[in-house]
């Protein structure tokens, strides 16, 4: 490991910009260079929009629109939200541009779409993330059918009275706040596998908290509780049905919904950097956020091993790597490696309640900072400005730039 370290260190060296002549003068000019961005989540906005003035960007994104998914499970019990967290990405680059097309193939320097046309790139920065089961994230590619998903989802959980998430962790949490703060009369069964609620790598006293706020709102918490079978419906499906757990409890709902199951996208890797790709999907970097065995190839957000799998996480990784593609570019300055955060999170509990642990905080965060910081707006504002939205859109998308 300290040789390898060293090693990178030493070899990665910035390189200068590459040189051309331009077609109309006699000087050489500066060209460019070309950074195709993969995904257009958390990472790749981030990713996109800081190198847009140093490389011709190319952010390939098979939707039409940014899924602010942090707010999904509030748009599920609310869909009047809907508008506010899909955001065009039309005001999100000032030179580069998006293309609308999955990535099928990627090799080192070279991008293939889905329709078979490719893109020859200098730097690539994979950030296809994570998919993970809905309403959490969407599944579907354009903004209406996914707005129609969400809508025909909320009506089912509307005439549903009894509801069982499946997963207590930060997912199934969240989801069974927004339920009880939509329709306080549900009966909402959150059952895990685990014997404790959110995950192992957080507080005690902070699940303790969850616990507690969750029991106050009458959710009936189900853990240690494995499942005999998988429920006999489809997710989000409104049909009465009753499941077993191992010891022996009946549980009888009229709908239920997953609350677990990361899985990265990282099925498009090929040639040497597929080498990179573990077993479980994820992608391996250096510490410089790049693809092991690549100096122009990078990963960053919920699809690499570098950290956790957070949109703050995948923001602060889309910095460094930018500030690095952008060193290699200039040759101005030396690589900067990336430092792993320590655990931090914050939990809504509905738009008023929940609580979180940050790093260097004795206490937790109490029902006020959980609203503050995400609950009440859902951190919506910081992405339209980032998309380049300068007002809030209405149903009818309204005040989109
Ligand atoms: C309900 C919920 C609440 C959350 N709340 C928080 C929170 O409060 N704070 C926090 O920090 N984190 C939160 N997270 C976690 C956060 O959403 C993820 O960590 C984040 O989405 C990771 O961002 P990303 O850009 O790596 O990936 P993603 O957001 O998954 O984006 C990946 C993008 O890549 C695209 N893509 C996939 N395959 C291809 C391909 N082949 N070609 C081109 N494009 C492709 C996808 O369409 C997608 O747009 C939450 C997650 C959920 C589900």
């Amino acid at each position: 490991m300290i040789c390898d370290e060293y090693y990178l260190l030493n070899s990665i060296r910035p390189q200068t910009a590459l040189t051309t002549w331009s077609s109309s003068m006699s000087d050489p000019v500066l060209a460019r260079p070309t950074v195709v961005v993969i995904g257009g989540g958390y990472a790749g906005v981030n990713a996109a929009k800081a190198l847009d003035d140093v490389a011709d960007v190319v952010l390939v994104e098979p939707k039409d629109a940014f899924v602010h998914n942090v707010a999904s499970l509030r748009a599920l019990a609310d869909p009047s939200w809907l508008p506010r967290i899909y955001l065009p990405y039309d005001g999100l680059l000032a030179n580069g541009r998006v293309v609308r097309e999955r990535a099928a193939k990627v090799e080192a320097g070279l991008v293939t779409l889905a329709s078979g046309a490719e893109i020859a790139a200098d730097y690539i920065v994979l950030a296809t993330g994570s998919a993970y089961p809905f309403p959490a994230k969407s599944d579907v590619d354009g903004t209406d059918a996914a707005h129609a998903k969400v809508r025909a989802a909320h009506a089912a959980l509307s005439a549903a009275q009894r509801v069982l998430l499946v997963g207590a962790g930060p997912v199934g949490i969240e989801l069974a706040g927004e339920i009880k703060a939509a329709w306080p009369g549900k009966h909402v069964t959150l059952l895990d596998v685990a014997d404790d609620v959110l995950g192992a790598r957080f507080r005690q006293d902070l699940k303790d908290e969850l616990r507690r706020q969750l029991t106050d709102l009458g959710v009936e918490l189900l853990l240690a509780s494995p499942l005999r079978e998988a429920p006999p419906t489809e997710p989000g499906e409104l049909q009465p049905f009753t499941v077993v757990t191992e010891s022996g409890t009946e549980v009888a709902a009229d709908i239920w919904f997953r609350c677990y199951g990361v899985a990265p996208v990282s099925d498009y890797l090929a040639g040497d950097l597929a080498a990179a790709r573990q077993a479980d999907g994820f992608v391996e970097v250096t510490p410089f956020l790049q693809v092991t065995g690549q100096d122009r190839v990078f990963a960053i957000g919920d699809v690499s091993t570098a950290d956790h799998k957070m949109a703050g996480i995948a923001g602060r990784q889309a910095q460094l790597v930018a500030g690095n593609i952008r060193a290699l570019i200039t040759g101005d300055g030396e690589l900067t490696s990336y430092q792993p955060s320590p655990p931090a999170i914050v939990v809504p509990i509905g738009p008023d309640g929940g609580s979180g642990q940050f790093p260097g905080s004795d206490d937790l965060a109490s029902r006020e900072r959980v609203a503050h910081a995400k609950g009440r707006d859902m951190m919506v504002d910081r992405f339209t400005e980032l998309l380049g939205i300068t007002a809030p859109a209405d149903e009818a998308g309204a005040g989109r730039r």
